[in-house]
């Protein structure tokens, strides 16, 4: 039976989640499984679950509770089938972002007889926020993430990992981004609480330089997701 531990990143949009995940997974050994990055993928299909996706996430809305958990779980299966042994746990990225997603993987992880070592909240301020999220480019073939000043890519408007041509993504328009960051304030940012009350959140600056908000997440994570006594779940 599998007894894997799992780190939640907590943040608003533009935070670092998934600069940050990128380059944090490796290093503690976990596999980075952001929901975002499933959702732009199945969307990348011409059929009508790709429609229904689309339909929420050019808005900035989120995706139905139900289906989003579908897409967490076929991912978090696939990953169990092809390297159980080598799959310690997830670097959960955008999941969960409301009370009910909370519960719900609080349900999985029982089922699993796996646990949370740790929720990772990354702050930064909103005007910061708005100038990251504006920014922002993506390689649409491997999902790694760029920024036109902070984080250039080495030639300009291509990726470096696979050379492929950068994009802005659909929902980092100015009006999808108000609609993200309320519903963070409103439904997500509440969850830290939920998660503060087990003892579990570690507060980080991500209003730092890419390599201090690094260093600071590995400083705080390291004795947590090497302790095995956090990891059992109860
Ligand atoms: P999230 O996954 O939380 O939405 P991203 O990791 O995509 O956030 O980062 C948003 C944008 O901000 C990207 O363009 C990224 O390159 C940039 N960025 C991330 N972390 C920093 C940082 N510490 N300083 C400056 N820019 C950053
Ligand atoms: P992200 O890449 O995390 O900023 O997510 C981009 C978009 O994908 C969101 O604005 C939602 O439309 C959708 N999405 C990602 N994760 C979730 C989730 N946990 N619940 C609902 N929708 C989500």
């Amino acid at each position: 039976m599998a007894d894997r531990c799992h780190v939640v990143l907590i943040g608003p949009q533009g935070s670092g989640k998934g600069t940050q995940a990128a380059r944090i997974a490796p290093r503690l050994r976990l596999v980075h499984v952001a929901t975002g990055d499933l959702f732009r993928q199945l969307m990348t299909r011409d059929d009508e679950l790709a429609r229904e996706v689309r339909s929420y996430y050019d808005r900035g809305a989120l995706v139905p509770d139900e289906l989003t958990l579908r897409v967490l779980l076929q991912r978090l299966d696939e990953l169990e089938r092809e390297s159980a042994e080598a799959f310690r746990g997830a670097l959960l990225d955008g999941y969960p972002r409301n009370r009910a997603q909370a519960e719900a993987l609080d349900q999985v992880l029982r089922e699993r007889r796996d646990s949370i070592a740790a929720v990772v909240h990354l702050a930064v301020p909103r005007a910061v926020l708005i100038e990251r999220l504006s920014g922002r480019l993506i390689c649409p073939q491997c999902g790694a993430t760029y920024h036109i000043r902070f984080s250039p890519p080495k030639t300009a408007g291509q990726c470096d990992r696979c050379g492929s041509a950068l994009i802005q993504r659909s929902d980092d328009t100015p009006e999808a981004i108000a609609r993200r960051l309320e519903t963070y304030e409103q439904q997500t940012a509440p969850l830290l609480d939920y998660y503060r009350a087990r003892g579990l959140v570690v507060d980080i600056d991500g209003n730092q330089p890419i390599d201090a908000v690094t260093e600071a997440i590995l400083a705080a994570l390291e004795p947590r997701v090497g302790d095995p006594s956090r990891c059992r779940s109860s």
